[in-house]
């Protein structure tokens, strides 16, 4: 426990309750760097941010008798004690405000402020879902051009904008799937997956009951077309291919697998995640797509991590729409209406369903189409032009140092994927990644996509500058020199972090979720 220690100097601490150097302090803390105990080692229950009256008669009539008797047991923290908490937590913590946040298959950059004004706007911040829509009418627009510029983008007819994460859009584009094979009478039972695929394509093929087979991949890690070909069938009812693939690179055969499954009887999922690298260039519905979800907090900036928010819309081709989950917007010569159920003869007249209780993620609607508006279609073209030689910049920056397994597969897309093959004996791309923390780098994806040892997924984005990649890169570079030579330090970092190498499998497979107060010793 690195608890500050409140009764005698001490030398600052890591995890293991070692010295990290320097002359002791009485607090723990280290300049700048300030340690924090947990909030319920902080706070009593003697304390409190807000002063409530006792609750009145009325009060508890209404709780029907179900009132608290007993302490309940949170600590209770003043308003300043409260900030601060959660401000020394965030410092001990990286940011996409603080640097280059290289993960691959996540596009994690910056969140321009512009997006953050215009949703917390009160006629958008203040919404309540169930407000009568003649007091929305603002709000249903924005979904609708939100709506309508994801359709012209991909050059799709039909959206659904109510899905709440990328992995939500492909259950959503699953379901309009099965919804339509199921419609005229097919039950087909597989759904085909690249190997190089995400974790949460097969998961929902196989939530929405589906069995998943891999496809397998050619030597330059795109999708083999012959073998996938061979394994087209009437038990086939789709496959799910994600372009560009998680290789980083464009699956130049797509129109010709589209086809292929098509001429089979089966359908095309899409998975969009890493749209940033084509959009105003590739048209997804000219691929032949049938179903395909975006992740508006990848592609269109708004920002995410740690598991949420998130807004994943799904685009439709003709022969899914009617299968479309509720509710969607519709503009009418009265104004906007959310339509809630489907009516005989409207196009919708098939819906499988609804995803989620109300229309969506509004807040990442505002941000998502403030940043389209403020790009415009020819800055949008940009984004992924500079998202793309960025990535190849780094690219070729490191391919000397780092074994780059598809560098002769053609320049990458928004993506630049590594192996660990070099590494002295003993040494892993984990310690390169923890070593890259004491560079003052979040680590980048690793050991995915699976089908390359010790992956190493680096996305920079189109808001890095050249000198924000040349620091990172020089950071890279060095840390990768290291692994080659065999400096054992390595296994040991992060050795400038507020914690050490923690155990993630523990964390992972045991979390420990409710606090418990020591035995008095
Ligand atoms: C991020 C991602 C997903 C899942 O999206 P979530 O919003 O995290 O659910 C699916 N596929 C790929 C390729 C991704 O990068």
């Amino acid at each position: 426990m690195n608890a500050p220690n409140k009764s005698g100097w001490k030398p600052a601490m890591n995890a293991d309750g070692e010295s990290i150097g320097g002359p002791a302090t009485h607090t723990g803390n280290r300049a700048l760097m300030l340690e924090e105990e947990l909030i319920f080692e902080i706070g009593g229950t003697d304390t409190t941010g807000v002063d409530l009256p006792q609750p009145d008669a009325f009060a508890q009539r209404r709780t029907g008798g179900l009132e608290r008797t007993a302490e309940i047991g949170l600590p209770g923290l003043s308003e300043p004690e409260t900030v601060r908490h959660y401000t020394r937590l965030s410092r001990q913590n990286y940011a996409i405000d603080l640097g280059l946040f290289p993960l691959g298959s996540c596009t994690m950059k910056h969140n321009p402020r512009l997006n953050e004004k215009v949703a917390r706007m009160p006629g958008f911040a203040d919404l309540h879902p169930m407000a009568p829509s003649t007091t929305t009418q603002g709000a249903l627009a924005v979904i609708h051009e939100l709506g309508e510029w994801l359709k012209t983008l991909t050059g799709m007819p039909a959206v659904a904008m109510s899905p709440k994460a990328g992995a939500h859009g492909e259950l959503c584009g699953i379901l309009a799937i099965r919804a339509a094979l199921e419609a005229r009478g097919d039950a087909r039972k597989v759904v085909l997956c690249p190997e190089s695929a995400h974790g949460t394509n097969p998961a929902t093929a196989a939530f929405a009951g589906y069995e998943v087979e891999d496809i397998p991949a050619t030597p330059e890690g795109r999708v083999d077309l012959a073998a996938l070909e061979a394994r087209l069938g009437p038990d086939v009812a789709a496959v799910m291919i994600t372009n560009p693939n998680t290789c980083g690179l464009f699956e130049r055969d797509f129109r010709k697998i589209a086809d292929a499954v098509h001429a089979a009887g089966g359908l095309v999922y899409c998975d969009g995640a890493n749209f940033n690298a084509i959009v105003g260039r590739v048209r997804p519905g000219d691929l032949g797509v049938d179903a395909m979800h975006i992740n508006l907090h990848k592609t269109f900036s708004t920002p995410h991590g740690g598991g949420g928010p998130g807004s994943g819309p799904v685009v439709f081709s003709e022969a899914l729409a009617p299968f479309a989950p509720l509710p969607f917007v519709e503009k009418t010569d009265d104004g906007f209406v959310l339509v809630e159920e489907e009516t005989a003869g409207d196009r919708h007249a098939s819906s499988f369903g609804r995803m989620t209780a109300f229309h969506g993620q509004m807040g990442m609607f505002t941000r998502a189409l403030t940043y389209i508006l403020s790009h415009g279609a020819d800055g949008l073209k940009q984004v992924s032009e500079d998202a793309v030689l960025n990535a190849n910049y780094v690219l070729r920056k490191l391919e000397d140092v780092l074994h780059a397994p598809f560098a002769d597969s053609g320049p990458c897309m928004h993506e630049a994927l590594f192996g660990d093959k070099g590494f002295a004996e003993g040494l892993s791309t984990l310690d390169l990644a923890k070593g890259l923390i004491d560079e003052g780098y979040h680590p980048m994806t690793m050991y995915f996509p699976l089908v390359v040892h010790g992956a190493m997924l680096v996305e920079p984005t189109e808001t890095e500058s050249k000198a924000a990649l040349d620091q990172f890169i020089g950071a890279m570079r060095s840390v990768a020199e290291r692994a080659i030579a065999g400096d054992e330090t390595l296994k040991t970092a992060p050795h400038y972090a507020p914690r050490r190498r923690l155990d993630e499998t523990l964390a992972a497979r045991k979390p420990v979720l409710a606090w418990t107060e020591p035995a008095a010793e």
